[in-house]
């Protein structure tokens, strides 16, 4: 079994659920005690937080390559960053590695393949998805089409995500506000809808919306263990 490594910490609450589901996961897939062997390194959320909204990504780069070469010389075999939106400056950390990145883009986009979507509405942080990092990689690598919401939807859907999630707050109101954001991407004619932050879980669940939802946490976390049994 190869050591997965976790660049965590934004926030912690949702590095929590890629422990517990890539451990749950483990145990599935191997019975008995079996857990996965992993590594994370976590890193200050404060900090990150700041520096994304004043858009200093060149530094940010800087962070999450420190995070991400402990990672390594903690003796990780594969590294996942755990946050969607971080992946702006996933190149220098892929270029920073010896040991391979497992980009969380990759098996999402794998997953709507599966499902048969090439149309596909996304929520995440405003430079998720308001940024072409991540449309752009799904769009040129994967030929999947990503639309997001309007721009209020976009700013409440970004609030919530760093005001209460990430704080671990989940509220029926802004459940309702998303179900009220997923259906007007869904009257848009989308195949499904990307939770394109590692936090939004907390709130959304497929019961909650008829739309096929496509959780990247959970997707990036069982790509993982593919990966390290593979
Ligand atoms: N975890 C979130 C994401 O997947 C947001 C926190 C962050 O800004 O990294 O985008």
């Amino acid at each position: 079994m190869k050591t997965i490594g976790l660049i965590g910490g934004m926030s912690w609450e949702s590095s929590a659920e890629y422990y517990r589901l890539i451990n749950q996961d483990m145990k599935q897939r191997l019975g008995g005690h079996h857990n996965a062997r992993s590594v994370m390194v976590t890193v200050s959320f404060e900090e990150i937080k700041a520096l994304q909204h004043a858009q200093r990504w060149d530094e940010l780069g800087e962070h999450m390559k420190q995070a991400a070469l402990q990672v390594q010389q903690a003796g990780a075999d594969f590294v996942l960053l755990c946050t969607n939106t971080m992946h702006r400056v996933a190149p220098v950390v892929e270029a920073t590695l010896d040991i391979p990145f497992l980009h969380i883009v990759d098996p999402t986009a794998e997953a709507l393949r599966d499902a048969g979507i090439r149309r596909v509405g996304l929520l995440g942080t405003a430079f998720t998805m308001e940024q072409d990092f991540y449309r752009g990689r799904m769009l040129d690598q994967h030929g999947i089409e990503v639309v997001v919401p309007d721009t209020a939807e976009r700013a409440l859907v970004h609030e919530v995500i760093y005001d209460e999630l990430c704080h671990g707050i989940v509220r029926d109101a802004s459940r309702e506000a998303y179900k009220r954001v997923i259906a007007n991407m869904q009257a848009q004619g989308v195949g499904g809808v990307i939770l394109g932050c590692t936090e939004i879980a907390l709130l959304i669940a497929q019961k909650d919306v008829t739309l096929p939802v496509f959780d990247t946490t959970a997707l990036h976390a069982q790509a993982a263990v593919s990966r390290a049994l593979a």
